[in-house]
């Protein structure tokens, strides 16, 4: 559809390791609010790049919504604010999770709401041998991008083992997971990055302690 080239982003790299699409799209921030932090997403053409990624948008749909938003200026600054409050009410109920506390009422609430507004733009579609909601990102491009993520939240809390949700214990990360690990052990985002960040650190601490 456009042969304009893609808008060059992170959004549209960045590690899907969660193990559930709702907490990956928390984790397009590092550091929240540390003395690293990070922001991945700055634009609603970003939100679209990370939908795309994350395999809720076609290549069509993709281009078709970055067609929009970059003919409607307003629209994309909707989608980019939207995305983010979405994002953080997520991400305080998984975190509150993650801390094994309850999340707060008014999280649950914004995201319940959310939810329906997005419903209210969906159809039940026939997907395999069941049904799926779907939205029309033409016509509805906020519902059709970040319906998806409220849905994966919720089926997350309505659906699976919460004490499977944690932080990633890396310094400077804290990135949310969904340890789907026989043993629970699961500790890292990813093993390649904060796990051995973690282990050179304890073997210079051992170090200097045998020095
Ligand atoms: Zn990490």
């Amino acid at each position: 559809m456009s042969e304009a080239p893609l808008p060059a982003s992170r959004a549209a790299s960045l590690p899907l390791i969660a193990s559930e699409l709702a907490l990956d799209f928390t984790n397009s921030v590092a550091d929240r609010g540390g003395p690293q932090h990070a922001e991945y997403l700055h634009s609603g053409s970003d939100i679209i790049l990370w939908a795309h990624h994350a395999q809720l948008l076609s290549d069509d749909d993709r281009d078709g919504a970055l067609a929009l938003v970059g003919a409607d200026e307003a629209l994309g600054s909707l989608l980019l604010a939207e995305a983010h409050a979405l994002r953080e009410t997520i991400y305080e109920i998984g975190a509150a999770l993650a801390r094994r506390e309850t999340p707060r009422e008014e999280d649950r609430a914004a995201l319940t709401a959310f939810h329906a507004r997005c419903l209210g733009k969906a159809r039940l579609s026939a997907s395999n041998d069941s049904f799926a909601w779907t939205w029309e990102p033409r016509t509805a491009l906020i519902e059709a991008v970040l319906g998806p993520i409220a849905l994966s939240a919720l089926s997350m809390l309505t659906q699976q083992d919460l004490a499977r949700v944690k932080r990633c214990e890396g310094e400077h990360c804290g990135w949310l997971i969904f340890d789907t690990t026989k043993n629970r052990r699961r500790r890292w985002c990813e093993m390649e990055v904060c796990g051995n960040r973690a282990k050179i650190r304890a073997f210079r601490a051992r170090k200097l302690e045998a020095t």
